[in-house]
């Protein structure tokens, strides 16, 4: 039997990265954070000073790209880059990159094709970014718009950093989230701003704990008969 699909989408810090493995955990399938591979082109061409404006360097660099990815793991070339593609760096360099139609045809068929291995293999395949419902599996099964007001978000991030011993002043944070939504929404359009239009299941987890924003997944896939355990 084949098995099913599940499109994460969602602004920037809305806890896509925290409850996505966590769903595909509970469903024994597979979990792919698409935003990763962006950012693992973005270093390829970060280390290798590839020209971003430059088509042609762009297209070379593409075909220079091997992106090889684990559950919790992403190799670039067969180097474990894991934590090299999260700097600040690559943070603000990886919007440019992800702008770039060549890029995202690339990574999209990269994507759909993990999609396919992994329900031909009959497993449940979960993946979260900006455009999974809309462009990469546009039949999933179910259509998740996970977000949350922008200061919540602000401060998610914020304790992020913090848990990563960086001290960081809350208005800086507010702003790198506000340009990274203007980014996704009005500069590379990767994200909806009408998800309901889109047949997603909106879900705004400003006010919601962790265990009860999976709790209200859980339901939505249930609803669908993609969830039968209590
Ligand atoms: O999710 P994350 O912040 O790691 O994504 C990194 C970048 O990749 C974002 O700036 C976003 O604009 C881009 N991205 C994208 N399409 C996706 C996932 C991420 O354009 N499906």
């Amino acid at each position: 039997m084949k098995g099913f699909t599940i499109a994460i989408d969602g602004p920037v810090a809305a806890g896509k990265g925290t409850i996505a493995p966590i769903i595909a955990k509970k469903l024994n399938g597979i979990y792919l954070d698409t935003g990763a591979m962006y950012r693992c082109v973005a270093l390829h061409s970060l280390l290798n000073k590839v020209d971003l404006d430059n088509s042609k360097e762009v297209e070379k660099a593409l075909s220079e790209v091997d992106i090889d990815v684990t559950q919790d793991k992403f190799f670039l070339n067969g180097k474990d880059v894991t934590h090299e593609i999260r700097t600040k760096e690559i943070d603000l360099l990886v919007p440019k990159v992800a702008g770039i139609t060549k890029v995202r045809e690339v990574l999209i068929s990269q994507q759909r094709k993990i999609a396919e291995k992994t329900t031909d293999r009959g497993l449940a395949f979960v993946a979260e970014g900006r455009d999974i419902a809309t462009k990469v599996i546009p039949n999933a099964d179910l259509k998740i718009f996970l977000t949350a007001d922008l200061k919540v978000r602000a401060e998610r991030r914020l304790k992020q950093k913090e848990e990563k011993n960086k001290s960081l002043d809350f208005e800086k944070i507010l702003e790198s989230v506000i340009n990274r939504d203007k980014e996704d929404m009005q500069i590379n359009k990767t994200l909806v701003t009408n998800p309901g239009e889109y047949g997603y299941f909106i879900l705004d987890n400003s006010y919601l704990s962790e265990e009860e924003t999976i709790n209200k997944i859980i339901e939505e896939m249930k609803k669908r008969g993609l969830y039968d355990k209590n």
